[in-house]
């Protein structure tokens, strides 16, 4: 079974880290927006640099100074399961799979978005698919229902008390998705 982790990321912009075990590395995305779980709402992921496996269990604080300098948590980790080959589906930029997370399951697609040659990040879509895992328009968010660590139960405030109302991200300037 293969690792993925999705890692709640308070940089100077807050956003989610959406990350799968392939080839022995973390593949990265990084969600300037919550992950839908509505069916068909595509949700922008811009690929970032491979992590390695260890990296997905990280809760804590990026120091002030360093490349993405702020708090970062697991907010959901299980396996996926592609339902392909995963490596060859992958290069194509089309990956379609199933999660089996504390708080995400079901049916998911990864499909990269043909940008022009002058745009600066790959961008890629990630959508819920449509099955008994999706929820609709009016159902609650989940990311406002469990904010919380998966692995530790705290809140990102938890992890930065002294980071509240700083300058907690001059570092990240350089723009969102150059550090996942
Ligand atoms: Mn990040």
């Amino acid at each position: 079974m293969r690792a993925f982790v999705i890692q709640k990321h308070a940089a100077r912009l807050l956003h989610y880290d959406f990350r799968l075990e392939l080839e022995g590395v973390l593949k990265s995305w990084a969600l300037p927006r919550d992950p839908s779980l509505v069916a068909g709402v595509r949700r922008l992921g811009v690929a970032g640099e491979d992590h390695g496996l260890d990296y997905g269990g990280f809760e804590g604080i990026i120091p002030a100074g360093s490349y993405g300098a702020g708090a970062v948590l697991p907010w959901d980790r299980g396996t996926w399961e592609p339902e392909g080959d995963a490596v060859s589906d992958y290069a194509a930029g089309s990956l379609t799979f199933r999660l089996q997370g504390t708080k995400l399951t079901g049916g998911w697609r990864l499909v990269h978005m043909k940008a022009p040659a002058a745009e600066r990040h790959a961008s890629w879509l990630l959508v819920k698919s449509r099955d008994a895992a999706a929820r609709s328009r009016s159902d609650p968010d989940v990311l406002d229902e469990q904010p919380l660590s998966v692995l530790s139960g705290r809140a990102i405030a938890d992890l930065r008390p002294r980071m509240l109302g700083a300058d907690a991200g001059h570092s990240e300037l350089g723009g969102f998705g150059d550090e996942t």
